[in-house]
């Protein structure tokens, strides 16, 4: 509610948004926050851009009839703008996706599948969508409450709002909220950025928001600009301040707005992930009922190609990139295979996809790998699994654990940010714990950590203890949703 009592107005503008286009955990905040909010009583919509793969039938997407074309100013021009409409499922968020000037009729979201790079016109197709999007948003004339902004593709648009839209009669009293999904993304892009979004190239200067050792970064431009920033989890919150390895150059900008830092955990969407009603996995089942989890462990192996397992069956569902401890698995790979089974699913960096291809030639009956992005797959695994192991260097949030947690499929991972957060420790003492941590980044400390796991998978009945602890966690959006309504709020009493 705001300050008058009455529902607040959040637009949300993003580039991914599930079940429309994914790429990670900022595709699943985007699509399951909304919803959340709803519930607490806000009315929410979501702009995205337009991507070419996005099925049209699938989804019911219309072309928005009220406005189904408007004009964005780009580098000085307008493109022509077709604006589709389409719901989320089970609420009544309205999803408004943007496309135009050819910047969106692709297969990729950020990185062209056809050299998994990202596209070289990757400035331009994300300016042009946050003129898109501020543009829609003043000619809907819908009043809004707050504007909230998520990662590097959208960084630009707090100091848009505020340079371009301040006497637009919709736009010019809305506030702001930019949420830091991943601080390695950044946005830099040469000087020239400033021209295509139409800022006045008068504001480059050294210690000017929009200047980053030579060039634009539009994370950089989200943090200065917006009126409050947040980040998913409240370890995350911490160490992008204070370290290096965690704000990627950007912890002095982040120091320096500290107090309107926030950390606030995600949650996992249990209408999408959860084991007692899942349609993606081969036998549903619960806390009170684990039989079907022995299914869904046999038809994985079987569907892997692996013959029945032993010891544990150990999980990875990750993008293939350096920032998911994946050279502590490279390290540790036969010391795993000895101890259980791993199944792998990603894609991503080539060198890991070789590496894991390789590895799971080499042991065929202990490994199995899959290069891709299989959704269906990636509930199978968490369902499948006994384990779930993500090593990460550094990790925003993470969505896997919360799954896993809800699976019974027992997360161990490297006690950094909204892993931190999120996984407790087993303590023998005491047989509490949800996982297993650990803290040091190096390939042994993660083996003891592993080792810890198997050795209590041996103990069936304080195994099976566990993954109920886990199963009854709650996780969900609500709580979280709560602590955005709060900050909303915040934001808008500090007008
Ligand atoms: P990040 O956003 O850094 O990739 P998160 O753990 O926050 O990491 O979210 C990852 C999300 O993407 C999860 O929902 C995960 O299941 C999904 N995911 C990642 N890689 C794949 C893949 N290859 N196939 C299917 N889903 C994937």
């Amino acid at each position: 509610m705001t300050p008058q009592g009455r529902a607040l107005r959040i637009a949300m503008v993003a580039a991914e948004a599930f079940p429309f286009a994914k790429a990670g955990g900022l595709g699943d905040v985007v699509g399951a926050l909304p919803k959340a909010l709803e519930r607490q009583g806000a009315r929410v919509m979501v702009l995205i851009p337009d991507y070419g793969f996005i099925d049209r039938r699938d989804h019911h997407i219309q072309p928005y009839a009220p406005a189904p074309v408007i004009r964005a100013p780009l580098g000085g021009h307008t493109v022509q703008t077709e604006i589709h409409a389409a719901w989320l499922p089970h609420s009544r968020v309205q999803v408004f996706l943007l496309r135009g000037g050819g910047y969106f009729d692709r297969d990729g979201i950020y990185d062209d599948p056809a050299t998994r790079k990202g596209y070289p016109d990757e400035m331009q197709r994300f300016i042009f969508f946050m003129r898109g999007a501020l543009q829609l948003l003043s000619e809907l004339r819908a009043p809004l409450d707050v504007l909230h902004c998520h990662d590097a593709q959208t960084g630009l648009v707090p100091a848009l709002l505020r340079r371009q839209y301040w006497e637009d009669p919709t736009l010019s009293g809305v506030r702001t909220l930019f949420t830091i999904h991943n601080a390695a993304y950044q946005g830099i892009y040469p000087r020239d950025a400033l021209r295509w979004a139409g800022i006045d190239d008068g504001f480059f200067y050294p210690g000017s928001p929009f200047e980053y050792w030579g060039k634009v970064n539009f994370m950089k431009v989200g943090i200065e600009y917006a009126d409050m920033i947040s980040t998913v989890s409240p370890t995350y919150a911490a160490e992008i301040q204070s370290d290096p390895e965690y704000g990627a150059g950007l912890e002095g900008v982040l120091r320096r707005r500290a107090g309107d830092l926030f950390g606030i955990v995600n949650g996992a969407d249990y209408e999408v992930w959860n084991p007692e009603t899942d349609p993606l996995i081969p036998a549903n089942y619960s806390q009170d009922d684990l039989s079907g989890k022995a299914i869904c462990r046999r038809e994985l192996l079987q569907r892997l190609g692996l013959p029945a397992a032993e010891g544990p069956v150990i999980g990875v569902v990750s993008r293939l990139v350096a920032q998911k401890g994946l050279d502590l698995i490279e390290q540790a790979v036969s010391q795993i295979a000895e101890l259980g089974v791993l199944v792998l699913l990603g894609e991503g960096d080539l060198n890991y996809q070789q590496f894991f291809k390789q590895i799971a030639l080499k042991y065929p009956q202990r490994v199995a790998t899959r290069i891709g992005f299989d959704n269906s797959l990636a509930h199978s695994i968490e369902a499948g699994c006994d384990m779930f192991l993500m090593p990460s260097k550094y990790e925003p949030c993470g969505l896997n654990q919360l799954y896993s947690l809800r699976y019974g499929t027992i997360p161990i991972v490297r006690a950094t940010g909204g892993l931190a957060d999120t996984v407790a420790d087993y303590d023998p003492v005491s047989n509490t714990g949800t996982g297993f941590r650990f803290y040091a980044y190096n390939p042994g400390e993660m083996m003891y950590a592993i080792r810890r796991a198997v050795e209590l998978y041996r103990d069936r009945p304080r195994w099976q203890a566990m993954m109920r602890r886990a199963m009854s966690q709650n996780w969900s959006w609500d709580a979280s949703a709560r602590a955005y309504m709060q900050l909303y709020a915040r934001i808008c009493e500090s007008r």
